[in-house]
């Protein structure tokens, strides 16, 4: 019988140790939730409304539950877990409220007597989530899902099974009837006999290039529909004319938070070179302030890697990079699954650093010389999720924006995701939108009626 532990990467605890669905429990569970599809496709949006807005106010009224278990398991400081339960609420309120209005009948006006687009949903999806926001990927994903009238069916990453039946524990405890929302307790190697599954109609993966080209390849034999949301290399532009202590603040977070394991964080600080020694002094005396330390601690900012494995090959990264010439300007050492928040400069285009995805506290620091070498920099990257760029001169920095191969262009902001707007990316980090009213047609059927 096919098991699964959970470890407190912190103090390397034994958490839990999970007995994984077995082939025939796993066709059960999709057999009823293919059963459940039928009925919940007939409910009113009044009455998806109504248990989503229960599913809310139980994130809200269990805040802590279910942030100390995200925290326990992959080692996410609490406070930040607890403002990522606190936007799982608001993701279900706005797809609550909005929900109707998003997927109302189109009307086109053609030579027919009548003619309208309706969207219709799909049925089961099955969403393949990773550990980095146990909560916050899935949320994004069930919530206008299960409004459009979907069926949710989770294969959440193997180290946080207890968020992933924290989840079902949400919509069962809001009222959702039964078999809406399914979690698996599954490994990534049974993923394919579930997608293959007739019932199973499409799948979203957020996570690895290599665990979305599997998941997408299985899609495509099968013909069915996949949204990846995969890696991201986001550059940090700062022009010599940028507000020098917001932007500090602004990076500091973007590139430290949740431990700097997020596929938007802002990965690479491409700086006017004139103004890098200032900027790089300041940062590194607001990383220093940065309390590392347990998770579970109210007052800890950086805590540790969600496994120690993950830490090892950030410490190969960053040491591949030194070896080719970059310099440590604070940081550098790894315990167990910790590793310091550290900055690395007199980083090239060359450099592992700055070529590859960095999914931990590390920020590597390029100069540039001219503007358009600073597009040049940020583009030479396999990702497009998205950059941040930083100016007083909004005027100029927004009529740049076009020149990003990325998802999405913050300016004098953080890329960070909102339920009203769309958030995805183009090249390696994936295809198709989550989030807005552009996530919501993701797995809907566009059904054209048209009467004479
Ligand atoms: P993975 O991409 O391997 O895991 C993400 C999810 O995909 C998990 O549920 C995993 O299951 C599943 N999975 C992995 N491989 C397959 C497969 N071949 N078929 C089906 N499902 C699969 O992430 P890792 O934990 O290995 O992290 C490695 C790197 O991935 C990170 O360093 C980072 O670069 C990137 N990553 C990106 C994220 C993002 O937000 N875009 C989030 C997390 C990681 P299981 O856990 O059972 O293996």
């Amino acid at each position: 019988m096919a098991t699964t532990t959970s470890y407190n990467p912190y103090n390397n605890v034994e958490l839990q140790t999970y007995k994984n669905h077995t082939k025939q429990e796993v066709s059960d569970l999709i057999d009823k939730a293919d059963k459940r599809f039928y009925s919940w496709r007939e409910t009113s949006y009044s009455e998806r409304k109504k248990l989503m807005l229960a599913a809310a106010a139980e994130l809200k009224k269990n805040t802590r539950e279910y942030a100390e278990m995200m925290s326990l398991e992959m080692g996410k400081p609490i406070s930040q877990a607890i403002g990522e339960v606190e936007k799982c609420a608001w993701v279900c309120e706005f797809y609550a409220e909005n929900a109707e209005k998003q997927l109302q009948d189109e009307v086109v006006q053609t030579d027919a007597f009548k003619s309208y687009v309706s969207y219709e949903p799909l049925g089961i999806v099955l969403a393949v989530m990773p550990w980095n926001y146990p909560f916050w990927q899935v949320f994004r994903f069930a919530a206008p899902a299960l409004m459009a009238g979907n069926i949710g069916l989770l294969k959440h990453a193997s180290n946080v099974f207890g968020s992933a039946l924290n989840i079902e524990k949400v919509f069962k405890r809001a009222g959702f009837p039964e078999n809406c929302f399914t979690t698996l307790l599954i490994g990534s190697k049974d993923v394919k006999e579930v997608l293959e599954n007739e019932k199973v109609k499409a799948v979203t993966l957020t996570g690895s290039g290599p665990a979305g080209a599997s998941v997408a390849s299985i899609a495509g034999e099968n013909i069915k529909k996949s949204v990846l949301e995969l890696g991201g290399n986001n550059a940090l532009i700062v022009m010599k004319d940028a507000d020098i202590d917001k932007a500090v603040a602004t990076c500091v977070q973007a590139r430290f938070q949740n431990t700097g394991q997020s596929c938007i964080a802002g990965k690479r600080l491409i700086i006017d070179e004139s103004i890098s020694e200032e900027f790089v002094e300041k940062m590194v005396i607001k990383v220093r302030e940065l309390k590392s330390g347990d998770p579970m601690d109210e007052k800890t900012y950086v805590g540790t890697l969600a496994r120690e494995d993950l830490a090892k090959d950030l410490e190969k990264q960053v040491n591949a990079s030194l070896k080719s010439g970059a310099k440590l300007a604070i940081g550098g050492n790894r315990q167990g699954a910790y590793y310091e928040p550290t900055i690395l400069t007199n980083v090239s285009q060359k450099m592992t650093v700055f070529e590859e995805e960095t999914f931990g506290p590390v920020l590597s620091v390029t100069t540039f010389k001219t503007v358009e070498e600073a597009v040049e920099m940020s583009n030479n990257s396999e990702f497009g999720l998205g950059v941040s760029i930083f100016s007083k001169n909004i005027e100029a920095a927004e009529k740049l924006a076009f020149q990003f191969d990325e998802g999405a262009v913050f300016i004098n902001e953080l890329v960070k995701s909102d339920p009203r707007l769309p958030f995805g990316g183009i090249k390696k980090s994936g295809y198709g939108r989550e989030l807005s009213q552009h996530g919501i047609h993701e797995f809907v059927n566009r059904k054209t009626i048209f009467i004479n």
